[in-house]
C-alpha cells in the first residue's frame, strides 16, 4: 500500500496522481477501459461532499428524485445544439432481452432530455412553479482518453434540473447555485475557485449562459469543478413544457441545469497532495485523526493501549472522525506513512513516555517534520484538536489562494501571454471573439477558462487582436 514512493509531483506531475489516486486507496480501474471503482475510501470522502452540498440544495428549496438511466435515443435529436454535443460520447442500448430494440435507448450522460419530458407532463400552471428538483446518480459519456475521477466513462455526480416562470428568476437560480458550489469548494474543500461565465465555444451544448467554478491545480493548469446552466427556452421548446400564466396565457418554461461531479475529488488532490500523497481538508477527511499506540514490551502495551483507548473514546465523544490503528503486524513508522498517503489531517501518537507525562504527540498531515509536531496534555485533547482541525482548514485554503494568485500573470503582449500559459494562468482582456479564442488554443493549447464576476472598473483591448474590450478573461490549459 504506502510501502513505495510516489513519483515527486516535479518529477512526473501525471504519474504522481495515477499512482496517488491507488495507493491512497481512493480508487482503483474497472475491467471496462475508462470506468473506475471508488473504493471505500474514496466513497466516504465522496458521501462528506454529497452531505455538504445536499444539505444546501435542500436549504434553499430543493427536492431529490430519481430519474431512469435509459432515455429514448430520439429525446436526443430534440434540441440540435444538445445532440451535436453529446452525440459522440454516447453508449447506446441496442439489445434487451436477447432481443433487438425497436428503438435503440441511450445510457444517460446527462438528464436534460428525460427530465424535460417529464416536466411537461407535470407543469401545467403558473401554481406549480418553479420546479426545483436534483437528482444524485451516475452518468455515462464515452470518453477516450480517461484519468481516475477527472474523466471516466461513468461517474457520479448530482444534477439539478428547474422550471420557472421568468428569465430573471431562472438566471438568479442559475447564479444560487454556482454560489452553493463556490461556497462549498471554498469552505469544504478549501479550493479558492473563481466564478464566471463561459465563453460561447466552452458553453454547454443546448445552454444560452454557462458558468464555472474553475480552479488552479498544482501543475497550474485550470480545472472546472462544477457549472451552472440556463438555457432561456431552449428546453422547454423542444419539449414543450409549458404553463398558463397569471393572464391565462400558455407561456415556455425558463430552465436551469447544474452539476457537481467525482471531479471534485480530482480538484482536491491535485490542490492539495504532496510527495507523501494526499492532503484531506478536515470538514470532508472521513477520517480527521488517527491514533497510533507505540509500545515495544507487553507492559508498555498495556499501559499505552489504555492511554490510547480512552483518548479515543473522549474524542470520538467530541464529534471527531477518528480511527485507531492497533494494527500489530506492521511497525509505527509503516503506520506513519500509510496515514500520511492517506491524507489524514492529524496524527496522535502515544507511547509509553506520552503515558508518563499525560501528553500525547500531535503530528499534522499538511506541516510534515519538525514544524507541524506538537506536545499536548491529554487533559482537554479534544478541544485541542478540534481547534487543530479548524486551523489546518484555513491553512490550507491559505496556502492555494496563495499558490494560486503567485500563478496567475497579466500578459503585456500576445507574445507575453503565449510564455505565461505555457506554465501559469494569463488574466487579460479579450474581445470575446470566436477568432481570437481560437488562435490562443492552436498557438497555445490554452482555452479560456471563464470571464470572472469581478472586473477591472476601466476597459482595456483584447491581447490578441487590440480592439476594445470590457472584460478580462483567464486563459489557462485544462483538464
Ligand atoms: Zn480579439
Amino acid at each position: 500500500m504506502a510501502d513505495e514512493k510516489l513519483p515527486t509531483r516535479k518529477e512526473n506531475f501525471a504519474e504522481w496522481y495515477n499512482q496517488l489516486v491507488l495507493k491512497a486507496d481512493l480508487a482503483d480501474y474497472a475491467p471496462v477501459r475508462g470506468c473506475m471503482v471508488v473504493k471505500p475510501y474514496g466513497w466516504a470522502l465522496w458521501e462528506n461532499i454529497t452531505a455538504a452540498l445536499d444539505k444546501e440544495f435542500k436549504a434553499t428549496g430543493h427536492v431529490n428524485a430519481a430519474f431512469p438511466i435509459l432515455i429514448p435515443l430520439s429525446f436526443f435529436e430534440k434540441e440540435k445544439e444538445h445532440v451535436a454535443g453529446f452525440a459522440p460520447e454516447l453508449a447506446v442500448v441496442t439489445h434487451g432481452g436477447g432481443e433487438k430494440l425497436e428503438e435503440p435507448l441511450a445510457v444517460r450522460p446527462t438528464s436534460e432530455t428525460i427530465i424535460g419530458h417529464m416536466y411537461a407532463k407535470w407543469i401545467k400552471s403558473w401554481r406549480d412553479l418553479p420546479v426545483l428538483i436534483n437528482q444524485w446518480g451516475s452518468v455515462m459519456r464515452w470518453e477516450l482518453r480517461t484519468k481516475l475521477f477527472l474523466r471516466t466513462t461513468e461517474f457520479y455526480w448530482q444534477e439539478g434540473h428547474t422550471a420557472h416562470a421568468t428569465a430573471d428568476e431562472a438566471k438568479e437560480e442559475m447564479y444560487r447555485i454556482l454560489d452553493i458550489y463556490a461556497d462549498f469548494a471554498i469552505n469544504e474543500a478549501a479550493l479558492p475557485v473563481i466564478k464566471g461565465t463561459k465563453s460561447n465555444t466552452e458553453r454547454f451544448a443546448g445552454a444560452q449562459i454557462t458558468t464555472s467554478i474553475e480552479g488552479m491545480m498544482q501543475d497550474k493548469r485550470a480545472l472546472q469543478s462544477a457549472t451552472s446552466h440556463y438555457f432561456g427556452q431552449n428546453f422547454s421548446k423542444a419539449f414543450e413544457i409549458q404553463f398558463v400564466d397569471q393572464n391565462n396565457t400558455l407561456q415556455f418554461c425558463e430552465t436551469t441545469s447544474w452539476g457537481l461531479s467525482t471531479r471534485m475529488i480530482g480538484a482536491i488532490i491535485m490542490t492539495h497532495g504532496d510527495d507523501q500523497g494526499l492532503v484531506l481538508p478536515p470538514r470532508l477527511a472521513p477520517i480527521q485523526a488517527v491514533i497510533v499506540p507505540i509500545f515495544k514490551t507487553p507492559e508498555e502495551k498495556a499501559k499505552v493501549v489504555e492511554v490510547a483507548d480512552r483518548v479515543f473514546k473522549e474524542l470520538k465523544a467530541a464529534g471527531i472522525r477518528l480511527k485507531m490503528d492497533d494494527r500489530d503486524n506492521v511497525s509505527s513508522g509503516f503506520k506513519f506513512n500509510d496515514w500520511e498517503m492517506r491524507g489524514v489531517p492529524v496524527r496522535v501518537e502515544i507511547g509509553p513516555k506520552d503515558v508518563e507525562k499525560g501528553s500525547v504527540v500531535l503530528a499534522r498531515r499538511d506541516k510534515l517534520g519538525k514544524e507541524g509536531r506538537s506536545f499536548v496534555p491529554q487533559a482537554g485533547l479534544a478541544s485541542v484538536i478540534s481547534l487543530l482541525l479548524s486551523e489546518i482548514q484555513a491553512s490550507m485554503l491559505a496556502r492555494a489562494t496563495a499558490y494560486r494568485d503567485a500563478n496567475i500573470h497579466n500578459p503585456k503582449d500576445y507574445e507575453d501571454l503565449k510564455k505565461i500559459v505555457a506554465d501559469g494562468w494569463a488574466f487579460s482582456y479579450w474581445c470575446e471573439s470566436n477568432e481570437c479564442e481560437t488562435k490562443v488554443k492552436e498557438d497555445t493549447k490554452a482555452t479560456t477558462r471563464n470571464i470572472p464576476f469581478e472586473q477591472p472598473k476601466e476597459a482595456g483591448t483584447c491581447i490578441v487582436c487590440g480592439k476594445p474590450s470590457k472584460r478580462k478573461v483567464y486563459f489557462a490549459r485544462a483538464y
